[in-house]
């Protein structure tokens, strides 16, 4: 294909912005100017794979395509057809005057999510929680870059680096932590999806190393994870002091690794839609912090800073874009925008040093991500997706992720590890056998599913693996009292949780797990020694159950290695998990996070138990002495 592209220029002698020897400013500068303004604003506009066409690519010069949650272009389908499908939007592209090759997005945010087969790693939760470790957080990146690439798209909208401040809000699975220090220290995500960046590399320039990586995307910018009450695109009130402390650090460290666009966040800043925000885009994070990527709107992020009854497109199109957003993800009417945007442009309201900047920043990212000489980015071959040193990857964050909280209702009779011999375990709860359940939300649909919606195993199926084989091991979904009384079972584990969910359908005010996943705990805990594991995205009601459970493990969203939590389990590795988040006894005690006044937790932030020091742990009242990390 790079031969393709450079037969374009029959004398010989390729125009700059064509040749990878010059540098990606030259050769900025060299396109730019070359290009009309139907052309510049064709770049700033991005388009849903399920509007888009090759012929609407070339007619309208669409400068990215993605794939939102759940679009894909067949169900399970193959990476051939990933690959066939975002080569089709390139050769509409490529097929223009000035051949500029769009960048296909899509969201990979635990692994290749959208992608059938993919390996599914633990939802960002889980992540902070795996004894603060960057590196693999960074090795889970390199995996994730490598399987997006084999299906042909160069760039994802991840990581999220929200530091959510409130488990109420749907999206809390998708922060690290309520810390900022440990989401900081997390954004090595970035240095594993993009690579890492030679010493000489400045803050704020965009960083792709090779075909094998992914420009990546730091959302949402700024304070999404601080909103009132957990309100999905709610508003953060809150100081610009606390604002810059809580939820803008992250940025710096994106910013110092590389991190090649930030997508504005729904949420507002004291009243103020972010997608409007000309302060914290344009002067603090492109000026102040010397941003030279581009930023991304959200889904249909520009029409929600008009809202009804004073609904006005053209008034959302020129704040947004006058507040610095550079490329707008418009996922319907891309006409209008394309329409509303040129009008004021030509009219002045957008000045066309504005445009320049936007397509400067664009054309800059997608040179760095080498979509000029390989524009169709098929280096990668098709087996590395769910290849299996990426499921020990995802097998082994699992194992990590998982938080021990109780073990032993005395000091004296720890459960936990249990014994791979015993005659009879029951394995019971919804989310025992239930991959999709175990994924979570953003899992080949945009809010999860339930079943095996794709290829992996699940914790009983790891169970039955594990186990010896004169161990009798009996799955029943919802057990009643007497079924687990008369079965004559050794211990049971009881795997519940919440059901999967995603933005908006996730903002919970009661955080329970389900009535059912209550009803087995009672019926099973309270006749047979049991190990409850919770799947759930955040922390959730469990105070009062806790007297009749034996032990507890918070399992998070572990995504598709179910072996990840048999290891630990069953005492071939010792948990090693801290709570990347406060675990709250009740909801009326929300928000609360580590540093509050009167901080009165179930289990406080960092707090995980280690098998071998269960005793001592169990005995200590879960003071902050005994568990801080
Ligand atoms: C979400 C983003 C996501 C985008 C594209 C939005 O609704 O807020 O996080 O990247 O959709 O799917």
């Amino acid at each position: 294909q790079v031969n393709q592209i450079w037969a374009s220029s029959a004398d010989g002698s390729a125009p700059i912005y064509k040749n990878p020897h010059y540098s990606v400013e030259a050769r900025v500068k060299d396109l730019l100017a070359r290009m009309t303004l139907e052309e510049k604003i064709g770049q700033m506009t991005q388009i849903e794979r399920e509007n888009a066409s090759t012929a609407v690519v070339q007619k309208y010069l669409i400068g990215s395509v993605l794939s939102g949650g759940g679009s894909v272009p067949a169900p399970q389908a193959s990476v051939g057809l990933w690959q066939s499908t975002v080569s089709s939007f390139q050769n509409g592209a490529l097929a223009t005057r000035l051949g500029i090759p769009i960048i296909y997005g899509i969201d990979a945010v635990h692994g290749h999510n959208n992608v059938y087969g993919a390996t599914i790693f633990p939802h960002n939760v889980g992540l902070g929680a795996t004894s603060r470790d960057p590196d693999l957080v960074r090795r889970i990146g390199e995996a994730t870059a490598l399987e997006v690439r084999a299906t042909g798209i160069p760039y994802v909208f991840a990581p999220c680096i929200a530091v959510c401040r409130d488990p109420r809000w749907g999206r809390c699975y998708e922060s690290y932590s309520e810390d900022p220090i440990l989401v900081k220290s997390l954004t090595d995500v970035i240095l594993g999806l993009q690579g890492t960046p030679p010493a000489e590399h400045k803050a704020g320039q965009p960083f792709v190393k090779d075909g094998s990586h992914v420009a990546a995307c730091a959302k949402h910018y700024v304070g999404d994870g601080g909103t009132q009450n957990g309100i999905n695109e709610g508003n953060t009130v809150i100081s610009y002091r606390d604002l810059k402390r809580i939820h803008l650090a992250p940025y710096i460290d994106a910013l110092a690794k590389g991190v090649s666009t930030v997508m504005v966040s729904y949420s507002s800043f004291n009243g103020e839609k972010m997608h409007a925000n000309h302060f914290l885009i344009t002067r603090m994070l492109k000026t102040h912090l010397k941003f030279k990527g581009f930023v991304i709107s959200d889904w249909q992020g520009i029409d929600k800073i008009s809202t009804p009854p004073f609904s006005n497109y053209t008034y959302s199109v020129l704040t947004s874009i006058n507040a610095g957003i550079d490329m707008v993800m418009v996922p319907y009417d891309y006409v209008n925008f394309i329409n509303n945007l040129t009008t004021l442009v030509k009219t002045g309201y957008i000045q066309q040093n504005r445009i320049d900047d936007a397509v400067k920043r664009i054309l800059g990212v997608k040179f760095t991500a080498g979509l000029f000489d390989l524009p169709f980015s098929n280096s990668v071959p098709g087996s590395v997706l769910g290849e299996a040193s990426h499921r020990s990857l995802a097998r082994e964050a699992v194992r990590k992720s998982l938080v021990l909280l109780k073990n032993g209702k005395d000091l004296h009779s720890p459960l936990l590890p249990l014994s791979k011999t015993a005659p009879k375990i029951l394995v019971a709860g919804s989310h025992a056998n239930n991959l999709g359940y175990q994924a979570g939300g953003w899992t080949i649909t945009w809010q999860g599913g339930s079943g095996n919606t794709t290829i992996g195993t699940t914790i009983f199926q790891a169970i039955t693996g594990t186990v010896s084989a004169s161990t009798q091991v009996v799955y029943e979904e919802s057990p009643d009292v007497n079924f687990a009384k008369g079965g004559g079972f050794s211990y049971a584990i009881v795997v519940v949780g919440e059901p999967p969910y995603a933005e908006t359908f996730g903002d919970s005010t009661n955080l329970t797990i389900t009535s059912q996943g209550v009803q087995t705990i009672e019926n099973v805990c309270s006749t047979v020694k049991c190990v409850v594991v919770i799947i759930s995205g955040r922390p959730v009601v469990v105070e009062p159950y806790l007297p009749i459970i034996d032990a507890l493990v918070a399992a998070w969203l572990p995504g598709t290695e179910g072996q990840g939590v048999t290891d630990v389990i069953f005492g071939d590795y010792n948990f090693e998990g801290k709570l990347p988040r406060t675990w709250f006894r009740t909801v009326e005690q929300l928000p609360l996070n580590v540093g509050d006044k009167h901080y009165d937790p179930l289990f406080p932030y960092g707090f995980g138990l280690r098998t071998g020091v269960s005793r001592r742990l169990t005995t200590a009242k879960f003071t902050r002495s005994s568990s801080f990390h």
